[in-house]
């Protein structure tokens, strides 16, 4: 297959063992080995190269020929890897193409990329000029901008801000049939027009259109209710008001559809001002009974962020206290250092809190964000919690690096385990929580595994990150029957299995416990509408027979190996 990529590629078309290896892993806990990496030069290499996977897929010399997007291969869910081709987008199409520019609505500005540009080089560009992309995640200083809209991804300002599909004004994409189309949103007659070209981009707009149109009421029903959700193609919000100029935007299917239905090549992200100052509270809750009532308490103030991590989370900062001060300098540990000093009080004196609470606010003046904590501590005073504002950024940033380092702590420090995502990111209405997690904790007691939980109070979402003994024989069966009673919980709360970190081949088979078959007929005719063939990313999002989206084929590819880890 090499050789014959070769023949038309520009880019890197690698094969060897430490490639194949490495591409075998993205961040879940999945290993499927790839048959090629291809890196493209432009996007003539990814239209070139979708043109002959089209031509190609069914040569019996080339079993199940098919192309996976990737960037930086943070994903948790096995979407970034599978058996076919990969192609990778952060080496060469990772540039600048344009902006910031202001926009014509003034609180905006626009700034356009290539997919495959990491997030720290995106943000030191809007940072510079006071802006910023509000939807980017906790993995921020690893992933990059194309993975960004595959997953449709979110992080701790979305609370606020919202979801990458929020940002993304406009796209260039290559749909299966390798060529490039611009998508954006579209008027009603812009909408017609485009319906009526008689072609396969015309199609895919016109059969989109009715298949959203002729099930408009039981797509509304299933719309899961919480305040995000990236399992399923997202199917609500492609079509809106019919006298607005945004009537119908294919963004919003596409963002977060994993590179199922089109890789995109070139994405126009909106970004806004950053916040002038802020501040953070951090509140310590020795019980969780009232956090679902302290969540509604909180969330009319409208913090900028509303965060939590748990007691074990908490413990394994203060074990590896050392690695937190690498890198801060003689002085800035020893700033650190005594920044502890109120918790190692608290443990002292009452032992871990069970949950920490992080409320940002921000505003115009420090006076502003001052009066915003006091606020807050006045207002859940009758919850009798301790409540801590933060003096300064440097105390803040102390809480963040716990928040933020939680899941890297875990992979580097226990010895012979490995962390497991798989019920990483579910998500219910916080309302629910003060049911919802004495349930979760019942299920997890009975597997005795460490885990540890951290993630948005505010809207609900833990991010629970169990670490198993892969060289245990049963490791994969305790995944499967876990994930299983998990899913189960989250269904009964009517909550979502993934808010952000997607489907990939380790959910796929469980969006049965959110959809009723018609919902899922529905994915599975979208995915026909854009990619008959089925040569992107097969298996995610919609199951297929042999190249996965079945409990079978995550049991088959659970990475015992671990030794080959791709640690990002
Ligand atoms: C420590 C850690 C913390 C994380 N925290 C968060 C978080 O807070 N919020 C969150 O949302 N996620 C989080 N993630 C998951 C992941 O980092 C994000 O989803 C991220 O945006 C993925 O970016 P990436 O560049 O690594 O994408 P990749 O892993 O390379 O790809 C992600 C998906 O996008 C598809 N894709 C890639 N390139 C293209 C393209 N050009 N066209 C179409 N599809 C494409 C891939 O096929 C894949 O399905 C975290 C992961 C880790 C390891």
């Amino acid at each position: 297959m090499k050789d014959e990529i070769q023949n038309f590629f520009k880019g890197e078309v690698e094969d060897d063992e430490e490639t194949l290896s490495k591409y075998s892993r993205d961040a879940s806990l999945l290993l499927v080995r790839p048959q090629v990496v291809v890196y493209p030069k432009d996007k003539e290499d990814v239209k070139n190269l979708v043109k002959w996977v089209g031509e190609n897929y069914a040569r019996q010399d080339l079993a199940y020929l098919s192309i996976t997007a990737r960037c930086a291969g943070t994903d948790m869910s096995g979407g970034a890897i599978g058996e076919s081709i990969i192609m990778d987008f952060s080496r060469y199409m990772n540039r600048l193409i344009g902006g910031p520019l202001p926009t014509n609505d003034k609180s905006a500005w626009e700034i356009t990329v290539e997919p495959g540009m990491f997030y720290r080089d995106f943000e030191k560009i809007t940072l510079a000029k006071g802006l910023i992309l509000p939807c980017y995640t906790a993995s921020k200083s690893l992933n990059a901008m194309g993975g960004m809209y595959g997953n449709n991804s979110a992080g701790e300002r979305t609370l606020k801000y919202g979801k990458t599909e929020d940002y993304v004004l406009e796209a260039k994409v290559v749909f299966p049939d390798g060529n490039e189309y611009v998508v954006k949103p579209l008027s009603k007659r812009g909408l017609e027009a485009k319906m009526a070209q008689g072609d396969f981009e015309g199609d895919v707009y016109k059969k989109i259109f009715n298949l959203i149109q002729e099930n408009k009421g039981e797509i509304e029903q299933a719309k899961p209710k919480v305040h995000k959700n990236s399992a399923g193609y997202y199917i609500w919000n492609i079509i809106q008001n019919q006298d607005s100029e945004n009537y119908f935007d294919l963004n919003k299917l596409l963002v977060g559809s994993q590179g199922t239905l089109g890789i995109v090549t070139e994405i126009t992200f909106k970004i806004v001002p950053d916040v002038k100052y802020s501040k953070l509270v951090v509140i310590f809750m020795n019980d969780l009974e009232p956090l679902g009532r302290l969540v509604d308490e909180i969330l009319p103030l409208h913090p900028e962020t509303l965060e939590a991590y748990d007691d074990k989370t908490m413990k394994l900062a203060v074990k590896f206290f050392f690695d937190f001060l690498k890198n801060k300098g003689p002085v800035g540990m020893m700033k650190f250092m005594l920044s502890f000093l109120p918790e190692a009080f608290i443990m002292l004196t009452n032992g871990f809190p069970k949950l920490i609470i992080l409320a940002e606010f921000a505003g115009e003046s420090e006076e502003d964000v001052q009066k915003q904590c006091e606020n807050l501590k006045k207002k859940i005073e009758h919850f009798k919690l301790r409540v801590h504002i933060t003096k300064n950024q440097a105390e803040a940033n102390k809480y963040w690096d716990i928040r933020r380092e939680s899941f890297a702590l875990l992979r580097k420090h226990v010895r012979g385990k490995h962390t497991a995502p798989f019920i990483d990111d579910i998500i219910v209405r916080p309302e629910f929580l003060p049911k919802f997690i004495p349930e979760l904790n019942q299920i997890l007691g009975q597997y005795k595994i460490i885990y540890t939980i951290a993630g948005h109070a505010g809207e609900g979402n833990f991010h629970i990150i169990p670490l198993m003994d892969f060289s245990r024989s049963d490791t994969g069966s305790i995944i499967m029957e876990l994930g299983e009673k998990v899913y189960d919980l989250v269904a009964k709360y009517r909550g979502s299995i993934t808010a952000e970190h997607n489907d990939g081949l380790i959910r796929t088979p469980y969006l049965n416990k959110m959809y009723e078959p018609h919902i899922l007929a529905i994915f599975s005719q979208i995915k026909r509408i854009f990619d008959q063939k089925n040569i992107f990313n097969p298996g995610k999002k919609v199951p297929t027979e042999n190249t996965g989206g079945t409990k079978d084929y995550i049991y088959k590819h659970i990475a015992v190996e671990q030794k080959a880890t791709h640690k990002v």
